[in-house]
């Protein structure tokens, strides 16, 4: 299977900003910034979409929301959407699954 332009980064193939990287896990920020803040979660695990997803994945799904906490934490942000687009007529384009975390929609008060 040809690698995906996320295994490329995870590779150090091609240049991205990491925000947070961990055994399992690389957060990376969106090259087209879709919010103030848009990070992308991205498993190391190649897994192509959300309907790919087995049982043995279902403890690096949970960690996925862990580091969302994280990021919410480390960047001070109280509120945040959480969004996998799955499949072509989901809008997904990159066929690794990733998770978009986007914030500072409004002025936190
Ligand atoms: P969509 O483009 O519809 O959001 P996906 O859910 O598959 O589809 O998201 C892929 C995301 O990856 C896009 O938000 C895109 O801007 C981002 N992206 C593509 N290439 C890179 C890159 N080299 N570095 C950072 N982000 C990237």
């Amino acid at each position: 299977m040809e690698k995906s332009i996320f295994t490329r980064i995870m590779d150090g193939e091609i240049p991205a900003r990491v925000e947070y990287e961990d055994e399992q896990v690389i957060v990376i920020h969106d090259i087209a910034p879709k919010a103030p803040v848009h990070l992308l979660i991205i498993p190391r695990k190649p897994i192509a979409t959300l309907m790919d997803v087995q049982a043995e994945d279902l403890p690096l799904i949970g960690h996925i929301h862990v580091v969302a906490q994280k990021l919410a934490n480390q960047l001070g942000v109280k509120g945040f959407r959480l969004i996998n687009n799955c499949g072509k007529e989901g809008g997904q384009e990159v066929f690794h699954i990733h998770y978009h975390f986007l914030a500072g929609f409004q002025e936190e008060k």
